[in-house]
């Protein structure tokens, strides 16, 4: 009688793979998914600016005056203003006029803001928002880029990589720094 050693029980079997359960968004996400998102990005972008706009004044008007730009709304109509406007020598002779009989008056840096009633103008706000700023804020993008587009060009004339600078004397093609690869198709 050989001793036999027992030997080890059979691994379990595997459990059955999980019956596939029906979604009931899977034919969207397939067929409709991006329509669907679609017109709910539509009617959520038309939300927002009905939204914003309910609280707004039922005229708005802007005028340029003494470097800055100013926007008033008035609960008067347009047609209105624009008589007013008329008679005071334009739109920013008449949004400065209507500025200097504000109730209330606050300015920094040409940063401005007043509001109140006047007469037959009824309630009306302004605020003035000075060129520098406008300009200032506007410039740094396309200045950014136009010093960054440079420095790229700098880069490449010399031999460095044009995303990082890295030197790329020994791999031409190729910046082991960063990653950039050289694309003779694209290249300009
Ligand atoms: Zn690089």
């Amino acid at each position: 009688m050989t001793e036999t050693t027992p030997s080890p029980p059979p691994p379990p079997p595997p459990p059955p793979a999980p019956a596939p359960t029906a979604s009931w968004f899977a034919p969207w996400s397939r067929y409709g998914g991006a329509t669907l998102a679609i017109i709910c990005a539509t009617v959520c972008v038309c939300a927002v600016i009905a939204w914003v706009t309910s609280y707004l004044p039922p005229t708005i008007v802007w005028g340029s005056w003494h470097g800055a730009l100013r926007i008033a709304g008035m609960g008067l109509s347009e047609a209105q203003f624009d008589e007013y406007a008329g008679a005071a020598g334009g739109y920013g002779a008449a949004l400065a006029g209507i500025g200097s009989i504000g109730d209330v008056y606050h300015h920094f840096l040409g940063f401005a803001y007043t509001g109140g009633s006047a007469g037959r103008l009824g309630w009306f706000r302004i605020i003035a928002i000075p060129y520098w700023f406008i300009v200032l804020v506007t410039a740094i993008v396309p200045v950014r880029w136009w010093r960054r587009h440079r420095r790229r060009r700098r880069w490449q004339t010399q031999g460095r990589c044009p995303g990082c600078g890295y030197n790329l004397t020994g791999t031409p093609d190729h910046c082991p720094e960063c990653g950039w690869r050289h694309a003779p198709a694209a290249h300009l």
